[in-house]
């Protein structure tokens, strides 16, 4: 596996690629490597001939509160999965790399990003598309795989995609979970013991309300109130939203039907975990 640090490198890597005829499948993350990361390079795997998968903790989509100088990171580890997992480049820029001062560009999507984590990370979706157009200019993929666990970054992206005409697929990867449903996420190592045990009410809510739906329940709102109930139940919980909403533009729905997703933000002390289901009625 190849380590590429600079802008410059990874384009010339990119093109060589390019011009041997090769398909390029990339991955994007910020590091510190779990199973659901690992999964979206195997998926990446079986479609192209080349895998890139990049690591930057990118300051942007953090806002002045958040934990990015906690976020956790270690790249020796990492530097290791991805190469067991068969990564052919790992594109890890410092900073400087990618935002070298003066920086005065953003790319913003209207609406779709104003809802859900939208409402307590004003910033963070704009940090988000502006460092994925970014990383698409630099790694020059053919397709780039994102997990369904961040479903409104998804969205997001396939929007800014549509809209700027950017010639790539984007594939999405399924949530990948601990043994007891709790999806895995970096952020799941801030948690005290206490806290992760609780943090299984996220999938257990899911599920309540899958169940409430398959045996006929229509009415969101009494979806909602089962949610916010069950992650009521763990002590060290504090809900940011827990929300109905349709998978298409993101609006809240008063009733059931068609493709809908079921998204959670919750606090565990001090720590914001997100997770969320896809059910069609
Ligand atoms: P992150 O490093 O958290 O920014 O995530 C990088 C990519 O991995 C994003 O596309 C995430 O949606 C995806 N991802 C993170 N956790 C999971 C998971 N548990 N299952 C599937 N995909 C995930």
């Amino acid at each position: 596996m190849k380590i590429v640090r600079s802008v410059r490198e990874m384009q010339a890597e990119s093109d060589k690629i390019r011009r041997a005829g090769h398909v390029i499948g990339f991955v994007p993350t910020m590091g510190f490597l779990h199973e659901g990361h690992l999964n979206l390079l195997r998926i990446a795997r079986e479609k192209a001939d080349r895998t890139i998968l990049s690591i930057f903790v990118n300051p942007t989509q953090f806002g002045p509160n958040e934990d990015l100088n906690h976020y956790p990171r270690d790249i020796e580890r990492d530097e290791t999965l991805a190469e067991e997992a068969g990564c052919d480049i790992l594109f890890y820029p410092p900073v400087e790399e990618m935002y070298p001062a003066p920086f005065r560009t953003a790319v913003t999507v209207a609406e779709i990003t104003q809802v859900l984590c939208g409402i307590s990370r004003p910033t963070h979706f704009r940090g988000v598309t502006t460092i994925v157009a970014k990383l698409f200019n630099i790694v020059k993929p053919h397709f780039a795989v994102f997990g369904q666990k961040d479903a409104q970054q998804l969205i997001v992206i396939k929007q800014m995609v549509r809209d700027l005409n950017f010639d790539i697929d984007i594939i999405t990867g399924p949530i990948v979970r601990e043994a007891d449903g709790l999806a895995m996420s970096s952020r799941n190592v801030y948690l005290s013991p206490e806290e992760r045990k609780e943090a299984v009410m996220l999938y257990k809510s899911l599920m309540a309300a899958k169940t409430l739906i398959d045996s006929g329940e229509r009415n969101a709102d009494a979806i909602r109130a089962e949610l916010e109930r069950r992650l009521r139940q763990a002590k060290t919980a504090k809900i940011d939203y827990a929300e109905i909403v349709d998978t298409q533009n993101l609006k809240p729905l008063e009733t059931i039907q068609g493709e809908i997703l079921i998204a959670l933000a919750v606090f565990f002390g001090r720590t914001r975990l997100i997770d969320n289901i896809q059910v069609s009625v």
